[in-house]
């Protein structure tokens, strides 16, 4: 405990604005007011020794007790100076603290009763602990603090008393008014330390935030001024390609104005522009935000082309560029007019109604007739292939939130057309799949459909876009495959196989042109006469369209070209010899040298999704336990109607004259070759019909007849479809007698006389009549 100084003393004062001195310590001060000149002259005249006071507040000139802090400072005069007018300035060294406890006036010098503290320590292990702490805490401080000087640093390692200590590192190191007058004010020496304690270490944290605060601001200030040196290159580089930062938003603000969006499109273009105003320069953020705001700014907005329905030149348009398909231009010709009807009378231009699906092999010009379309309407052109299409997002986009997306083919697609109400062609509709990406089935029903796709959502676009004065036209290889909620949307045009007197017409008309063309020779310097060009398509091709015909011209021309090159000719004439110098010999021959019949070896007639084809069914029997077994991709149907076949074979069993525990002991293989072709249907019910009684009764069959046609438990002969494209199959691949069901007769119409007249037709309605022509038997 600090002893008190019992001794009550009267002294003269002064109080001090916003200064205090320690005991020990010297202070400069000036003195102005009258009452502390007053003191001061007294404490000279007297012991030199004058209280020092600091006020609470530094404006009041007249301080009462409440004003000044209770705790002052004895201090020593060392030196008094006048200053010019009444001014002193005075130089004290402290002594002690002082407490006071009355303020008195005599003769207009102001006076402090109260009592002499002193506070010289008791040392004792407690304080001597705190004083090691307190050394140790302010030289921690101190590293902090980096202004204290080394012999400051020394002076505080030395000091014994905790009084001495504390006023020493007060009126050193402390820097805030607060903080120096607490201490002073502690009349307690190791209260006092522990106030100082708590003052250094609080400040000692404080500067260490202040510190990395200042360091943070350092680099802030720094990594600014690098930004912006780069930015100010950056801008001075594009100002220089006249492609300024600020030009780039105000340019895509500016062009986004002028479009008619809708006004979700508005809203978001201008989000992101917001958002892009706030990007730095050059981060890829920005680049993908820029890129979103020119996919959407890129589309064809408000862009219409007008539409040329006048139907006497849309007809001459299918007519110049398409040979025949005298039924698809017709049909055509009539989705024109009612259009032509409806804009007519104002009605929305909205296409709603059924889509058209064109149907056929390929290589029948189901996609030029479409394009003729496009050119014959004055509209726009665009095709996307739906084959192999797995994943809805081709279809739809990816979200933005992916790496690089990008819209989907349908959104991209108008933006290449450049207008809202182009020609959209997906061909192959009926080959897009569907897996665990998604069902793009479902994606194109909503792009297809008049009621919704005049606000289609692309994942990546996110903006409803307009679709329903899109034309959209689709084209599928089979009906059989495409989706059923898609083919009830969809009015089906068939383009039937080409004849080959049609594909004569076709390739004198269009194909040599185009392939001469093709190849920058001029107009007819290339010529095939009729002739060959029969020759050609006889012996070189075997197709229902003409897309190999179209290859192989195309491989005459290129090579007549070098012969009109070589014999320095202005144009080259085809002949036979020519052919075969061209092509190589004769790919297909037509005249087959007679095949020898077969045990289980019958040919069938089929139509599959490239046309009519003739196909071998082949049977073998081998010894076993009945067993049945179907190969060559054969669908669902086309088994079933191999067992009915078998189960008819079995119930006629003896007017077949065939062991009556046949199907015990024997194991039956029916093959269909070319397995890489799917097959499928009931039409060729007699056809392995007829080869598993060859092979079971070993009877050949004759290799020249071909046949087609289902067959039902009791062995009658149901009519089958595509007549026409499997004649001509038959007829491409030579054969001589077909057999056909009955009720097929009325379609014999759509076939061509000189098919007709290739073969020897038989009508069947019982597959007993099938057998007996396809049989050869011991008496022929
Ligand atoms: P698809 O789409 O049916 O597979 P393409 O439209 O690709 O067939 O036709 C293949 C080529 O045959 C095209 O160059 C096309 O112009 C030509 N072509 C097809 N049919 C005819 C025709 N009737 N008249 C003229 N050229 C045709």
């Amino acid at each position: 405990m600090p002893k008190k100084n019992q001794n009550n003393k009267t002294m003269p004062y002064i109080p001090l604005r916003g200064l205090m001195v320690f005991p020990r310590m010297s202070l400069h001060f000036d003195v102005g007011r009258p009452g502390s000149v007053q003191a001061l002259e007294k404490a000279m005249v007297e012991d030199q020794r004058v209280l020092l006071l600091t006020q609470k507040d530094e404006n009041d000139d007249h301080p009462t007790l409440e004003k000044l802090y209770p705790v002052g400072i004895v201090a020593h005069i060392k030196q008094v100076v006048s200053l010019p007018g009444d001014a002193l300035r005075v130089l004290v060294e402290g002594e002690n603290r002082f407490l006071i406890r009355e303020l008195t006036e005599e003769e207009g010098c102001p006076f402090a009763a109260g009592e002499m503290i002193d506070d010289t320590d008791q040392p004792s292990p407690e304080l001597e602990a705190l004083i090691r702490t307190t050394q140790r805490v302010f030289e921690e401080y101190a590293r902090g603090n980096g202004s204290l000087s080394a012999e400051m640093l020394r002076s505080v390692q030395q000091v014994k008393s905790a009084s001495a200590l504390a006023d020493l590192i007060a009126a050193n190191a402390l820097t805030r008014f607060e903080d120096r007058i607490a201490v002073l004010q502690e009349v307690d020496p190791e209260k006092r330390l522990e106030a100082l304690d708590v003052i250094l270490m609080r400040e000692g944290e404080l500067a260490v935030i202040e510190r990395t605060v200042q360091q943070r601001l350092k680099q802030q200030v720094d990594k600014n001024q690098k930004d912006y040196y780069l930015r100010e290159q950056i801008r001075a580089i594009q100002e220089e390609l006249g492609e300024g930062e600020g030009r780039l938003t105000d340019r895509l603000r500016k062009k986004a104005e002028q479009l008619p969006l809708n006004e979700e499109a508005r809203e978001q273009v201008h989000r992101e522009l917001d958002h892009l105003a706030g990007m730095q320069t050059g981060s890829p953020e920005m680049t993908v935000t820029q890129n979103y705001i020119e996919w959407i700014l890129d589309m064809p907005w408000g862009k219409y082309t007008r539409d040329n329905l006048n139907i006497q030149r849309a007809r001459r348009v299918l007519d110049e560029d398409h040979y025949g398909l005298k039924k698809v231009k017709d049909r055509i010709i009539e989705y024109l007019a009612v259009l032509s009807i409806r804009q007519k009378e104002g009605q929305d231009l909205n296409m709603r109604g059924p889509i058209l699906c064109f149907v056929g092999p390929p290589g029948v010009g189901k996609t030029s007739i479409v394009r003729d379309i496009a050119k014959a309407v004055g509209r726009k052109f665009v095709r996307m292939s739906l084959g192999g299409v797995r994943d809805e997002a081709e279809i739809r986009g990816h979200r933005r939130t992916y790496i690089g997306a990008v819209p989907g083919r349908i959104i991209s697609g108008i933006r290449q057309a450049g207008s809202m109400n182009p020609v959209f062609l997906f061909d192959e509709i009926d080959k897009m799949g569907n897996d665990y990406r998604g069902d793009p089935a479902s994606a194109m029903l909503e792009v297809l459909d008049g009621e919704q796709n005049n606000a289609f959502r692309d994942h990546y676009l996110e903006i409803p876009f307009d679709l329903s004065q899109v034309m959209f036209i689709t084209t599928a290889n089979t009906r059989d495959s495409i989706p059923l909620p898609l083919l009830d949307r969809m009015e089906i045009i068939e383009v039937p196989s080409y004849t080959e007197e049609e594909k004569l017409q076709i390739a004198r008309r269009h194909l040599l042109k185009k392939e001469i063309a093709e190849y920058g020779l001029p107009a007819k310097s290339v010529r095939i006469p009729d002739k060959f060009m029969k020759k050609l398509i006889e012996d070189y091709t075997r197709e229902a369209g003409v897309r190999i015909l179209t290859r192989t011209i195309g491989q005459v021309v290129r090579r007549a070209a070098v012969d009109m090159l070589e014999e320095e000719q202005s144009s080259v004439t085809v002949t036979t010899e020519k052919l075969t110098a061209y092509l190589g010999a004769a790919r297909y021959l037509r005249d087959l040298p007679e095949k020898k019949p077969m045990v289980g070896v019958v040919n069938g007639l089929a139509y599959t999704s490239v046309g009519g084809e003739t196909l071998s069914v082949e049977c073998t029997v081998m010894p076993g336990s009945g067993q049945l077994s179907l190969t060559g991709q054969l669908g669902d149907v086309m088994k079933e109607s191999a067992k009915a076949a078998l189960s008819w074979v079995r119930t006629h069993q003896s007017e077949l004259h065939l062991d009556e525990e046949f199907y015990k002991k024997l194991d039956i293989h029916i093959h269909v070759p070319e397995g890489a072709v799917p097959k499928d249907g009931p039409s060729a019910g007699v056809t392995m019909a007829t080869s598993l009684v060859s092979a079971l009764s070993n009877v050949p069959v004759r290799q020249d007849v071909a046949m087609t046609g289902e067959i039902t438990l009791r062995g009658r002969v149901l009519p089958i479809g595509g007549v026409k494209e499997k004649l001509l199959a038959a007829y491409r691949a030579g054969i001589r007698v077909i057999l056909l069901p009955k009720e097929n007769q009325k379609d014999l119409e759509e076939v061509p006389d000189y098919v007709q007249k290739a073969f020897q037709i038989i009508f069947a309605e019982d597959i007993s009549d099938v057998l007996k022509t396809a049989l050869v038997h011991e008496s022929e």
